[in-house]
């Protein structure tokens, strides 16, 4: 793996997450209450106002800071959630991570949001997202391929029925209608691993 130039990746990430804020609040409206996209951009625009002072930590304190202010912007269900995957990330990842360090670390960080969120695959979550992108860097499978398993789950999370989060309150009707914070996640996904190869 490259050495990681954390700047860059804040800057695409928070680059793909204002580009999809609209998206990601049309898919939230459907079943939720159509502010995920804002609450993203919200956190991801804070996240890149530091994005000097974040990337000249060493990664496992640049991860957790990242955290935190996610924790602290975002808001929402969502807030929490994706605060908790890069602080666990930041408290599991070294300093200078090869691949099998980020896979456990990743493994580690996804248990750490289904502990938060008192949640699991199939509840039609960002999990459903998260835990086939780890399953996919588990096995070895490029960049490029995990990003297209991570779209193919966020579009698997479709046909299920949410029970976790506001969308469980609308039952069946939760169904037919893609997670947005599994969408965050695969845009996420793939946003990073283009960074890291490219
Ligand atoms: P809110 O629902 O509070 O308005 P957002 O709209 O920002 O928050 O985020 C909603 C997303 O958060 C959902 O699409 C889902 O992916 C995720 N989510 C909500 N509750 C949970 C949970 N308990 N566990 C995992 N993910 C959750
Ligand atoms: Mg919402
Ligand atoms: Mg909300």
């Amino acid at each position: 793996m490259a050495a990681l130039d954390l700047a860059r990746l804040i800057t695409a990430a928070a680059d793909t997450i204002a580009a999809h804020a609209e998206e990601l609040t049309a898919l939230d409206q459907a079943i939720g209450d159509g502010d995920h996209g804002l609450n993203m951009k919200r956190g991801f625009e804070a996240v890149r106002a530091e994005a000097q002072a974040f990337s000249a930590k060493p990664l496992p304190e640049a991860l957790k800071a990242i955290g935190t202010k996610l924790v602290m912007t975002v808001g929402g269900a969502s807030g929490p959630l994706f605060g908790t995957l890069f602080l666990a990330l930041g408290k599991e990842i070294s300093a200078t991570p090869d691949r099998a360090n980020l896979t456990a670390a990743f493994g580690k960080a996804i248990e750490a949001v289904g502990a938060r969120g008192k949640s699991q695959v199939g509840q039609k979550t960002m999990l459903d997202v998260l835990q086939p992108a780890y399953e996919a860097l588990v096995a070895g499978k490029s960049a490029a391929e995990i990003a297209d398993i991570a779209d193919r789950a966020a579009d698997a999370t479709v046909p299920m029925k949410a029970l976790r989060g506001r969308a469980s309150f609308l039952g069946d009707r939760s169904i037919g209608h893609m997670d947005a914070g599994g969408r965050s996640v695969a845009l996420l996904v793939r946003t990073i691993g283009e960074t890291l190869e490219g």
